[in-house]
């Protein structure tokens, strides 16, 4: 098998109990259904390893998230540590509510190559309009705790990242999100364009400033996707994500595991790697990619980051 890259989303989602990720979506966003987890699932480092023991060797990059919050489950941090121990580089994202001092400080010890936090809005207005109960002064203490602490520990990682989800609300914040980046001492800013529902006749989430859009106004008044449905997809022969309970599933537009192609539980990588449902879905796309659901309204073939 090729050295290829592979993101396991299994750091997310494995606490007991019901959690809400504070991603609350605003209307014509993909829904985040998969944040709030009811029922009693518990924490599988175990199962973590073995897949991890089993990968490594074929791996390049972890990249642990997938519709959800790696934070809260405890055990986050020392799979990032195996990850690393292993040799993978490791990259999360995060809503930046759980970095106090102390996780900060575990976070830069762990290794942890590269983070993601999202930052879409610079005030607490706007801020909120998308993380609903999301709290934007926090956010801002925990990059302020992981830059100490990167300091403290004379530590090149974690690479800090802002991420800036653009939506017509926002806009007009951009500047000052570089200002604050930079201010604060993060490394980067990363512009991301937005995926909504519902753009066929407009939607109000969609930039004024078009080249921070997916999507197009025609000249009949109706919106298209900036990018054509090509019958390809590059991901399903170097990616996936693996669900908190090892569900193989094709990417991450796979928000609520519909198509699966194997689970862990029962098979080698290798096998559902190499399996039928995955020979499938690949022929699938490959035939006519509009036929599924997911890759109608994915960023296969687009420009996300702004
Ligand atoms: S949703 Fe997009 S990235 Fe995922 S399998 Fe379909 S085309 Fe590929």
């Amino acid at each position: 098998m090729d050295k290829t890259p592979h993101s396991v989303g299994a750091a997310h989602d494995h606490l007991p109990g019901a959690h809400h990720c504070l991603q609350s979506p605003l209307p014509g966003m993909p829904e985040w259904s998969s944040c709030i987890y009811p029922g009693n699932r518990q924490p599988q480092t175990d199962f973590f390893r073995k897949t991890i023991d089993e990968l490594s060797r074929d791996l390049i990059y972890l990249i642990f998230y997938f519709q959800g919050e790696p934070f809260i489950n405890p055990n986050f941090l020392e799979m990032v540590a195996y990850a690393r121990k292993n040799g993978l580089y490791t990259i999360t994202s995060t809503n930046g509510h759980f970095l106090d001092d102390e996780s900060a400080k575990e976070t830069v010890e762990s290794g942890l190559d590269r983070l993601i936090i999202s930052v879409d809005g610079t005030t607490q207005e706007t801020y909120e309009q998308y993380r609903k109960e999301g709290d934007l002064e926090t956010v801002l203490q925990g990059a302020r705790h992981v830059v100490k602490w990167k300091k403290a520990l004379n530590s090149a990682t974690p690479h800090i990242v802002f991420q800036f989800l653009v939506v017509r609300p926002n806009e007009h914040q951009i500047p000052e999100i570089y200002r604050l980046a930079e201010e604060i001492g993060v490394d980067e800013v990363k512009l991301k364009t937005a995926q909504v529902y519902d753009f066929e006749r407009g939607n109000p989430l969609i930039p004024t400033d078009l080249k921070y859009s997916r999507y197009l106004p025609q000249h009949d008044g109706s919106w298209r996707t900036r990018h054509t449905l090509a019958n390809h997809c590059w991901k399903l022969w170097h990616a996936c994500e693996i669900t908190w309970d090892g569900m193989v599933v094709p990417c991450c537009f796979d928000k609520d595991a519909t198509h699966p192609l194997g689970d862990l539980k029962h098979h080698s990588f290798r096998k559902i790697w190499q399996g039928k449902e995955y020979q499938q879905f690949r022929t699938q796309i490959l035939k006519g990619r509009d036929q599924i659901d997911i890759c109608t309204n994915c960023t296969e073939g687009c420009k996300v980051w702004g």
